[in-house]
């Protein structure tokens, strides 16, 4: 059986087609470009390709509640083009197959859950380090919802004391996002990311930051096992920096078998960047199943 792929990102959309064991069969990438241009391009890569069903992974904010008369719809994103645009209702007109749909990173919290490092666990979370910063959540078999989704990347952080940046995010000085983003990286260092390897202080603070995130998420949603994903996760060097570092903050109060194992508790992602599509493969089949 065949099924849609879409992975809806701000500045690109990659669609592919995939069967019930999450294997790729093809895919292409799309400029995210306005709703009239990109949407017609989607709908022309799905028809006659004899999908069973589509899965959407979106950026957001996206309505994620079924009862909402706005279900599907992108929200209050900074991409004016696609605000409140109705991306599920418009795809399902055309394709009329049934659609499952949640935030981008969710996509890829069920991936991995599925197929990757979380496969097997029934509680996890997925945190993406990229352009933006997000927290997928993975609770009790099931992607976590709630009012509207997990923000996750927007948690506050307490500032480094050496640390003067502002922060890259708009909207808060001392969230994850705004201090530890791979835009934030490069405005702080004047440098893109991956041109500082070589740079010990920017890891280190860059791990400051995202281990107290982890340590707020470890002890609210307690998942079994973490994953960090996203372009600036490249940097290997991060893990054991991270890890050391949410061990000092827990200070000895989480004790379980899992954060004594730390290696194994706070992991990269197993799917070679595959698992935010693969989770959309997923999130059809879900959809299927559900109707
Ligand atoms: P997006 O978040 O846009 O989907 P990515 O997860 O690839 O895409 O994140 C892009 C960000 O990650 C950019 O800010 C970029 O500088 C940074 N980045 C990409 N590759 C690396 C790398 N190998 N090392 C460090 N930073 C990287
Ligand atoms: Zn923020």
């Amino acid at each position: 059986m065949l099924f849609g792929a879409l992975e809806a990102g701000g500045t690109k959309m990659v669609l592919a087609v995939g069967n019930e064991n999450g294997e790729i069969m093809e895919r292409v990438s799309i400029p995210t470009e306005t709703p009239s241009i990109t949407i017609p391009k989607i709908i022309d890569y799905f028809k006659g390709k004899k999908i069973a069903a589509l899965g959407i992974a979106s950026f957001g904010p996206v309505d994620l509640d079924k009862k909402s008369k706005t279900y599907g719809y992108i929200t209050s994103t900074p991409k004016l083009a696609w605000v409140n645009f109705d991306l599920v209702g418009n795809i399902k007109n055309a394709l009329s197959v049934p659609i499952g749909f949640d935030t981008d990173v969710n996509g890829s919290a069920l991936g991995e859950a599925t197929w990757g490092s979380t496969k097997g666990i029934d509680s996890s979370i997925y945190i993406t380090i990229g352009t933006g910063v997000g927290v997928g959540v993975y609770q009790n078999g099931r992607l976590l919802h709630g009012m509207l989704h997990p923000e996750g990347g927007h948690v506050l952080l307490s500032k480094h004391p050496e640390d003067n940046f502002e922060g890259v995010c708009p909207y808060h000085p001392n969230c994850l996002e705004g201090l530890a983003s791979g835009p934030s990286i490069e405005k702080r260092w004047g440098k893109k990311a991956i041109e500082l390897k070589d740079e010990p202080k920017v890891w280190e603070l860059e791990a400051y930051y995202i281990a107290q995130a982890l340590v707020d998420y470890i002890l609210t949603l307690s998942p079994h096992r973490i994953i960090l994903g996203g372009g600036v996760m490249h940097q290997e060097q991060l893990f054991p920096l991270i890890r050391s570092k949410v061990t000092e903050l827990l200070n000895g109060y989480v004790r379980t078998s899992q954060i004594n194992d730390i290696g194994n508790y706070i992991v990269p992602a197993a799917l070679n960047d595959n698992q935010g599509i693969m989770g959309c493969i997923q999130l059809a089949k879900m959809e299927l199943q559900n109707q």
